[in-house]
């Protein structure tokens, strides 16, 4: 089925419930009025001349819109382009210009970013770009007021020449580990994705969900929105981006039964002052992925949050994104240390890195996948995809995990993040988790350094909290002693104010490791 036809099926049948409420603009639609809103836009694509294949982009915080560009992009079975709203103009146009994307719907701008002002700028140097259509303003009215020119049937007649397998979109990686990669999808990938993540936590058409994830990431876009309209529940828009408090009044206000967030979400809503004070009794579960969530926030979710069965997903944006999530009735272990079990009708296998053998239960390896959900490959890019996915079609995720006898999976780090010091192999993850625990560290990142004699050696980068006494390498390695084991601790520390990140929040170790050379001198 398609994306287009599965909404139009779900919207029949639950035509009278809601389907979509955006806060900051005060408006809310039923399913009769979403496919409505969504058939109008479509018809204006198709005026616009759009066709099957063509590149439709958005650039635009969440916000009822987008949800519609991406249903309408769907029935006419263009190809998305999520492109992400803190983009700056490098990363604006390498996007524009890496997906040949032609018409671009565009925000104007929000706090300080002038988002006109980069589109003008970038324009030029896109030529497949014919039309740009912002938000607020006329052109968006007078793409919809286009479609309605066109013959009644042409939007049914350009939905029947789709296929599910056909791409349907293209979503940039967050760039953790290098320059943003384009992953292709089509309907199937994230229409079944979406289906089953929603299912795994037991959505109805009886279900509102809070989505303060943006909507541009697979998160807001496959989980969230593909998620709530497969199942016929509701999009809550609790703000453009995320808030905690909106996040928390729209709970209350719009009596969501479920919440999604990265775990850092949970905890600045669970840090606010007024916490306690909203209305929470309606929650029953929620999602939480993309790092490592820490055990108090997940107890808070369940005793304070009424979110008994919210469950941990794992999974990354080639996959669709989901392929590991723990069940409603998982107990508290499993719900922290490990990423769930795999999902219905998906492969998962954890191999040698250096061999692509499988390993024994218990032992880290690169975690594998195949399935409905593996990509159709990187926009553009046959020698990346070629050396993600191999011939028999498994995803090398590029994530160091171990399985347990139970099937339940823990993420150990990323490969790239390994250091092999002497032929060992260390991961990262667990040197930090230990320095974590000194009361002078605020964050902590360790890497590997290239060394003569053992091949790397470990560089602790460390932010200090205010007022502690500075602190070197003698001093840690007392800290660690008996309590880390040797070859574990770090030969080098840096103290540095701040750490490289990516425009969506993760620490970029490759550039630490560049600088590292330097900084060490
Ligand atoms: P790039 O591929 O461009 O370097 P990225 O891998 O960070 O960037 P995403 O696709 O947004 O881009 O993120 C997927 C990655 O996030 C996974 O490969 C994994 O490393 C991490 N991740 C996702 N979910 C979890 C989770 N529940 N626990 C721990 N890590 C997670
Ligand atoms: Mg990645």
């Amino acid at each position: 089925e398609t994306i287009g036809a599965n909404f139009s099926r779900l919207a029949a049948a639950n035509a009278e419930r809601e389907a979509l409420v955006d806060i900051a603009a005060g408006r809310r639609w039923t399913y009769a009025e979403l496919e409505a809103d969504v058939d109008a836009l479509a018809r204006g694509l198709l005026a616009a001349g759009v066709a099957k294949g063509d590149r439709v982009g958005i650039w635009a915080l969440n916000c009822a819109q987008w949800v519609q560009v991406q249903y309408a992009s769907a029935k006419i079975g263009a190809i998305l382009v999520n492109v992400n709203p803190s983009y700056r103009e490098h990363e604006l146009r390498y996007a524009l210009q890496q997906s040949g994307l032609k018409l671009l719907i565009s925000m104007t701008g929000y706090r300080s970013t002038d988002c006109r002002a980069m589109v003008d700028a970038v324009r030029g140097e896109c030529p497949e770009l014919t039309n740009v259509v912002y938000l607020s303003g006329p052109d968006w009215d007078e793409l919809l007021a286009a479609g309605s020119t066109l013959p009644p049937d042409s939007l049914a007649r350009r939905m029947e020449t789709l296929s599910a397998d056909d791409p349907i979109n293209i979503q940039y990686t967050s760039g953790t580990t290098g320059f943003p990669k384009g992953a292709t999808l089509s309907h199937h990938n994230i229409l079944n994705n979406g289906f089953f993540v929603t299912e795994t936590i037991t959505i109805s058409n009886r279900d509102r969900i809070c989505i303060p994830v943006p909507f541009y990431h697979c998160f807001g876009m496959v989980m969230g929105n593909l998620g709530a309209t497969s199942h016929g529940a509701a999009i809550i828009i609790p703000a453009p981006s995320f808030d905690p408090k909106a996040t928390l009044a729209a709970v209350q206000d719009e009596k969501c039964t479920v919440l999604y967030g990265v775990p850092t979400m949970f905890i600045a809503e669970q840090g606010l002052a007024d916490f306690s004070s909203y209305d929470l009794s309606t929650l029953r579960t929620g999602i939480m992925a993309g790092s490592p969530c820490p055990v108090e926030v997940m107890k808070r979710c369940i005793t304070e949050m009424n979110m008994s069965q919210v469950a941990i997903a794992y999974g990354m944006t080639e996959t669709s994104p989901v392929s590991m999530q723990t069940q409603p009735d998982d107990d508290l272990r499993r719900r922290t240390a490990t990423v769930g079990r795999v999902h219905p009708h998906l492969e998962v296998k954890i191999v040698d890195p250096i061999t692509g053998l499988t390993v024994p239960r218990g032992t880290a390896g690169e975690f594998c996948t195949r399935g409905y959900s593996v990509m159709l490959g990187y926009w553009n890019d046959a020698a990346k995809t070629a050396e993600a996915i191999d011939e028999a079609r498994w995803m090398h995720t590029g994530d160091l995990a171990q399985m347990g006898d139970d099937g339940y999976v823990t993420i150990v780090g990323r490969i790239k993040d390994m250091v092999i010091r002497g032929g060992e192999n260390l991961y990262p993850r667990e040197i930090e988790e230990f320095l974590y625990t000194h009361p002078d560290i605020a964050d902590v990142q360790v890497i590997g350094v290239p060394d003569p004699k053992y091949g790397e050696e470990l560089c602790a980068w460390l932010q200090l909290r205010e007022g502690a006494a500075p602190l070197d390498a003698a001093a840690l390695a007392d800290f660690c002693a008996g309590k880390l084991s040797r070859n574990k601790i770090p030969r080098y520390v840096l103290v540095v104010a701040e750490f490289p990140m990516t425009v969506t929040g993760k620490v970029r170790k490759i550039q630490m490791r560049d600088t590292s050379a330097e900084l060490l001198g």
